[in-house]
């Protein structure tokens, strides 16, 4: 299996672990698999019988057919062992009806990231042994808020690995600002940037692009790479989740082989959503993707219209990781769809005026598969407290926006329902201040985020997880904040301190 990229029609090829390495194509664009692999309902049945880390071992040996079975299982059964993820990795909760939760946070920074971070650098410090790599790697991320610390948490201490994050200073919660300042190991930095997550992330792609910079870490011994969705190694092992919960309906007697679910994921870089889209491709009966977007509806407008359009207001809200104006995993979708000449033009138009529209042909082709629908912060609150109130289910902000997406496309489809999987991304301790002024109306507010843990747990009995017990008590070792354009050198004096 090899790989290439979206903006590139001459298909210059890459194997997996040439793209785990390299992160982003030389020319800007994304890699994508050549071809998709099918997953048959034999396979699908045999799976059924797997745990989660031999699900995974076996979908990613269809993509990563450099790293032998071995490799992948003994990879996989370290990354989703129980000390990490207590109680399974993506275990499927039955919430009301038809809709079923995916609960994707029950890893060590109670974030759906984990389930991709924690694989993640084991394949890449294969990726520099197989392509005979001699420099050490500097993996460098942008977060809204949840890829960070669950980055941090994957990459430290890991030998030949440094990572640097960058995080935009008022666009995270304070729990998640806390978990990444606290973060230990060696190899770990975190640094702050004025300005939002667009401006943290444009500042790392910029420096992925500059040759200069290139050259210079070259000499200092490291070669680029990155974290974020936007690397293959980070999208591949989301593609298992769908697949492992398509099995956990079957094993629950639910569907039969070859009935189809619907999925519904709160999106912000197209990364998880486009996970479940190759898992269709693959052979995954999946009838229709619900995309959900919180007030920042970007995506929305362009599934409801065909044009992608930049040039509107940024909007921070309860649900920062999603907090998005440039979603950079579309770029594979229009690439499946509409080629790589459209796409590099789609881009450069994007990158020149902000803004680009689809074809028709396109345009019909997505709405073929995805819906977009969003939820603004009234809608996101209220679905909590409906939620906890009538289903006894607590979801997070984020999964409450992809739950009011669920719901408002059910109301219009008004058809035969069949199984909704709604992808949970964090546990509603990761924003529990959110989470409880939803509960109580916006009356009684917690005294600040840190005792709405407290408050949280008392009001509710439900645990708080423990990725992030006692999180005041440990040390902060970073407090740095930076303008984006002094990037390149905090990332040089990084390197060389
Ligand atoms: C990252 C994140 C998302 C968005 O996922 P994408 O793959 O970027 O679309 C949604 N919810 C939470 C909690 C996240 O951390």
């Amino acid at each position: 299996m090899m790989y290439q990229s979206t903006r590139d029609a001459s298909h210059k090829k890459y194997t997996a672990a040439e793209v785990i390495k390299m992160g982003l194509a030389p020319d800007g664009g994304l890699f994508i698999p050549e071809t998709i692999p099918a997953l048959t309902a034999d396979e699908i049945t045999v799976l059924c019988n797997e745990s989660y880390p031999v699900r995974a071992a076996k979908i990613l040996g269809k993509f990563l057919t450099d790293y032998t079975y071995d490799e992948l299982l003994s990879d996989c059964t370290a990354a989703y062992c129980e000390s990490s993820f207590p109680g399974g990795a993506a275990p499927l909760v039955h919430v009301h009806d038809n809709i079923y939760s995916l609960e994707l946070w029950h890893g060590p920074t109670a974030a759906f990231k984990d389930m991709a971070l924690q694989i993640m650098p084991r394949l890449l410090s294969r990726a520099l042994v197989k392509t005979g790599e001699t420099r050490d790697a500097l993996i460098l991320v942008a977060t809204s808020g949840d890829t960070g610390k669950a980055a941090l948490e994957g990459y430290k201490d890991i030998d030949r690995i440094k990572i640097m994050v960058f995080y935009p200073v008022d666009g995270v919660s304070r729990v998640q600002k806390l978990q990444m300042a606290t973060q230990t190991g060696d190899n770990v930095n975190v640094t702050a940037i004025y300005g939002n997550f667009d401006d943290a992330q444009t500042g790392v792609k910029n420096i992925f692009s500059d040759k200069t910079m290139a050259e210079t870490l070259d000499k200092e011994g490291y070669v680029l790479s990155s974290a974020n969705s936007i690397n293959w190694g980070r999208l591949a092992p989301q593609i298992v989740y769908y697949v492992s919960a398509y099995c956990d309906l079957l094993s629950k007697g639910v569907i039969k082989m070859g009935d189809v679910m619907d999925v519904c994921v709160p999106t912000g870089n197209f990364g998880n959503i486009f996970a479940a889209y190759i898992a269709k491709l693959m052979g995954l009966p999946i009838r229709h993707f619900v995309c959900a977007s919180n007030k920042n509806n970007i995506l929305t407008d362009f599934l409801r219209t065909g044009t992608y359009d930049r040039n509107r207001a940024f909007h921070l809200t309860m649900s920062p990781s999603m907090d998005i104006l440039i979603s950079s995993n579309l770029e594979r979708l229009l690439c499946f769809t509409a080629g790589e000449d459209a796409t590099a033009a789609y881009m450069a138009s994007l990158k020149e005026t902000g803004a680009y529209t689809v074809d028709q042909a396109v345009k019909s082709a997505i709405s073929e598969n995805f819906s977009g629908y969003f939820a603004d912060e009234c809608a996101t609150a209220a679905t909590i407290q409906n939620y906890y109130k009538s289903y006894n289910y607590l979801p997070d902000t984020h999964t409450a926006v992809a739950l009011s997406a669920a719901e408002q496309y059910l109301a219009d489809k008004g058809e035969e329902t069949v199984p909704m999987v709604v992808a949970s991304t964090a546990s509603p301790y990761k924003f529990a201040a959110d989470v409880y002024a939803s509960l109580s109306g916006g009356e009684n507010l917690p005294k600040d985020p840190l005792s709405a843990l407290d408050q949280l747990t008392e009001e509710t009995g439900v645990a708080i997880p423990y990725p992030l017990c006692g999180l005041a008590d440990r040390e902060v070792r970073f407090s740095k904040v930076i303008k984006a354009e002094d990037m390149p050198s905090a990332v040089l004096s990084y390197c060389k301190g």
